[in-house]
């Protein structure tokens, strides 16, 4: 434990850094408790990067970033909430800046400065000896999920890569998620780590990013649909900015929405924004979260309120027991 750590924020993530490394512990995710749902009606965008231009205090990974990649060269926890705020968002689920690559430290710097404020996906070194410790430590910091990225990783090697396999027995029936940023063409690289963990908690990046080259391929959306089978994949409906027409008011990419909502059900998607992304040159965070609150004719209150908040309040802001 961080001794930097207020009281708050440890008691709020209710972890025992005792009871995770505990071999055989069932490890189970409690329900917000409901006077605290009560008192927080504002959505969670579920996906959102945040970095700073604090080089000396938060380096990034020089070997396979330079600082020219650091674009905006900001986005802090000020500039996020001027353009969440007015959108009625009150909660964030931070995810890991790959700049940063393992050291967590800014993410997990700002979720100490505020609390209750947001959760955090982190990145560990899967092949580290000592993963559980690392993942515990995140975890006690408020941390609910680990990033896994095809970003210069051979993804077919995760099915037999053991440190791969470490991450997903550790993640599951904990409260702790995989949230795979992956190509359609890894799908099926998931389906089979779900057959082996299927206690495992997963939550897809921005539809298995269908729609990435222009066009919804229906093959692609087929193939990301058949992971519903297993109950514990999410899927988060977010970066609309980068998919299909990549337009706003982004109404061609209803269609795609509906059917996961169809298959997956509002309980298991979750709306992101993935700012700063979502609110560069002619993209705007309000058409973002529009698209769901305003578009998708067939939801009802609450579906809404399960894309919108609380399929990441269960998922990424429950206690951890
Ligand atoms: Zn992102």
């Amino acid at each position: 434990m961080n001794s930097r750590m207020p009281r708050r924020v440890f008691l709020g993530g209710a972890v025992s850094a005792v009871s995770l490394l505990r071999p055989g512990k069932n490890l189970r995710a409690e329900q917000p408790d409901k006077a605290q749902a009560a008192k927080r009606s504002g959505w969670i965008d579920a996906h959102v990067h945040v970095w700073t231009p604090e080089l000396d205090r938060y380096p990034i990974d020089k070997r396979r970033y330079s600082v020219s990649d650091m674009k905006p060269a900001s986005f802090t926890p000020r500039q996020l909430m001027k353009e969440c705020q007015p959108a009625g968002v009150d909660r964030v689920v931070l995810i890991q800046m790959s700049f940063y690559q393992t050291d967590n430290s800014y993410m997990l710097d700002m979720i100490q400065a505020h609390p209750g404020v947001f959760s955090g996906v982190g990145i560990v070194d899967h092949r580290a000896a000592d993963l559980k410790a690392r993942i515990n430590k995140l975890a006690v910091a408020g941390v609910r999920g680990f990033r896994i990225s095809r970003r210069g990783q051979d993804v077919k090697h995760w099915v037999s890569d053991s440190g791969m396999a470490r991450l997903w027995e550790t993640a599951a029936g904990s409260g702790l998620n995989i949230c795979p940023l992956i190509n359609p063409s890894d799908f099926d690289v998931i389906d089979q780590l779900c057959v082996r963990y299927p206690d495992t908690r997963v939550v897809i990046d921005h539809f298995g990013r269908v729609g990435i080259t222009g066009e919804i391929i229906p093959a692609e959306l087929d193939a990301l649909c058949r992971l519903a089978r297993h109950k514990n994949v999410h899927v988060k409906t977010s970066a609309f900015y980068a998919l299909g027409k990549k337009k706003p008011p982004y109404r061609d990419l209803v269609p795609m929405i509906q059917r996961v909502i169809d298959v997956f059900s509002p309980q298991r998607l979750m709306w992101a924004s993935d700012c700063p992304y979502q609110v560069q040159g002619k993209h705007d965070y309000e058409s973002s979260i529009a698209l769901i609150r305003d578009q998708m004719d067939s939801l009802s209150d609450t579906d809404r309120n399960w894309i919108l908040r609380d399929t990441a309040e269960k998922v990424f802001f429950s206690k951890v027991s």
